[in-house]
């Protein structure tokens, strides 16, 4: 036991009830403007779109949509109406290491792979069993963008895909727009290989806190099964997707689009095997649910195969806020009975011979919180290939901004406008504004929401992971804030780990 188990800190929050949290009122105003916003929505929606399954979930999960949404820009300045409670206790300082990673999505993995292997001590904080993130737990089995070139940490995971024989042979971009891998598979890789490299991995151990003084983050406090306890690191990393860590430390943050705060919509991975004709049938009760019943009523729903005999489905579940507690349980409620409700069609009206074989333990977020950084990357920078002289990822991916406030399969910008030429995207976006020893990255770095709608595919996200392990490492060895470093050395170490950045 390391005698820092000893020590103890005392972990004061400020406030419980989640009044800490950056556009806090989406939640705490909730109850009062329900009526109002409810009736935006329905006339947002239309009849057609929010048909009765919607309708009877609202009302049978106590909430109207609103409550479910992001808010509308008015809506923040709702005053708290929740009451608050201090909350102090003691807990012990159980880990020491020099880059603490919080979030094992395809970026926190790059980036603790990266600073590992220059040579910094590494801990990987991670909420559910397994890395991987969308990856894994989301179902989401393709890389989409370039797959080679992005540097030598997705390199690795990539070859120790091909060696378990669990990806697809490579194909450029330009011919293919994704590469298919086995995600059962990527979970068990992305732990083997960060083990490898002497990762630290805490399982199980979600992210609740942090200390923070004057940019500076001090410890970070952290609960798995043995309780809350604290984790003390030179450097952090935020690859939580909801930028939780940034939140959480004070720093600012923004989601969704900016007229009314709606986040490019979740989506549901489930899987479905095919059976005998003899042992195919419905598997949605009669009476249960709204069973979709014609084509014309089906939501965004892509199919593909998943291996022999099997299909992956997804399931576009809109007008939900993956950084809130209340929303995301709706989200996953609704994700469910759509999905049955649509399997139903499925497998009464088209006679498919599927059996839902799984679906993905958690939804799939595309987009939380994104952090405010020193350099906010624009959908401007985008189409005009914008260099910069602090390049550390490359992105080449279209822009995939699927609409947020329908279910069918609609995007915020016309077919015509959504590809972008080659673009680099500058350290300083993984950089939170006022941080000290802070990154950012994946799709909680720094960018507007049509950025992100390219940056959020995983080749880039590694990329920026990767960036970002480097980054950390190397304030670590210098002793100095990441802000301070030499920018050229970071993107001369990118560029020498085998990334492109060239536009
Ligand atoms: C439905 C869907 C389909 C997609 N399709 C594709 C595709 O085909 N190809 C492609 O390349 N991209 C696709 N994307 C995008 C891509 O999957 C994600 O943008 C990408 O995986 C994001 O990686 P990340 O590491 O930034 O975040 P995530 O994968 O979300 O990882 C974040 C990790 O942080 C952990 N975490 C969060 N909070 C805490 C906490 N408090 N404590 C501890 N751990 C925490 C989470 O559990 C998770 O493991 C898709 C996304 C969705 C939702």
């Amino acid at each position: 036991m390391s005698p820092l188990c000893l020590m103890k800190i005392v972990w004061r929050q400020r406030a419980l009830v989640s009044s800490f949290e950056p556009g806090l009122a989406a939640r705490r105003g909730l109850l009062v403007y329900c009526g109002k916003r409810a009736a935006t929505l329905g006339a947002l929606f239309g009849e057609d779109i929010m048909h009765s399954s919607r309708r009877d979930f609202f009302k049978t999960t106590g909430l109207c949509a609103a409550a479910l949404a992001a808010p509308a820009a008015a809506d923040r300045d709702e005053t708290a109406k929740h009451p608050e409670i201090a909350w102090s206790r003691k807990v012990p300082v159980r880990y020491e290491t020099d880059v603490a990673v919080v979030g094992g999505g395809i970026a926190g993995v790059c980036a603790a792979l990266a600073a590992a292997k220059s040579g910094a001590r590494v801990m990987l904080v991670e909420r559910f069993a397994v890395c991987g993130g969308n990856a894994t737990i989301g179902g989401v089995g393709a890389f989409c963008g370039e797959t080679s070139g992005q540097g030598e940490a997705f390199d690795a995971i990539v070859a120790d895909l091909e060696t378990w024989n669990a990806i697809a042979p490579y194909q450029p971009y330009e011919e293919k727009e994704a590469r298919v891998f086995d995600h059962e598979i990527l979970a068990i890789v992305l732990q083997e290989i960060l083990l490898r490299r002497k990762v630290k991995l805490l399982l199980h151990t979600g992210f609740v806190d942090a200390l923070e003084k004057r940019g500076r983050i001090s410890e970070c406090v952290v609960c798995g099964p043995s309780g809350p306890e604290a984790l003390r690191a030179k450097q952090f990393i935020d690859c939580t997707g909801e930028a939780m860590l940034v939140r959480m430390a004070g720093f600012d943050t923004v989601k969704g689009r900016p007229e009314d705060g709606y986040q490019l919509p979740m989506s549901l991975m489930y899987f479905v095997r095919h059976v005998a004709e003899e042992d195919a049938r419905p598997q949605l009760p009669e009476g249960w649910l709204n069973p979709v019943r014609t084509k014309d009523e089906l939501p965004m729903s892509s199919i593909w195969p998943n291996g022999p005999r099997a299909n992956a489905l997804k399931l576009k579940v809109p007008m939900f806020d993956a950084t809130d507690t209340e929303s995301l349980t709706d989200a996953e409620i609704q994700a469910r009975r759509r999905m049955m409700e649509v399997l139903d069609y499925y497998q009464r009206v088209e006679k498919r011979p599927w059996l839902l074989d799984h679906c993905s333990p958690r939804i799939g977020i595309r987009e939380g919180c994104r952090m405010v950084g020193d350099y906010v990357l624009q959908l401007d920078d985008l189409r005009a290939a914008r260099t910069f002289d602090d390049a550390i990822a490359r992105g080449v991916f279209y822009l995939d901004g699927h609409k947020p406030d329908d279910e069918k399969r609609t995007y915020i910008i016309p077919e015509e406008q959504r590809w972008v030429p080659p673009y680099q995207i500058p350290f300083r976006s993984l950089l939170p504004r006022g941080a000290r020893n802070l990154l950012g990255a994946g799709r909680c770095f720094s960018a507007d929401q049509l950025a992100l709608s390219s940056a959020r595919v995983m080749t880039t996200c590694s990329m920026m992971g990767q960036a970002a392990g480097i980054a950390a490492a190397m304030a670590v060895e210098a002793g100095c804030d990441p802000r301070d470093l030499e920018y050229t050395a970071i993107r001369k170490t990118v560029v020498d780990r085998g990334a492109r950045l060239d536009v």
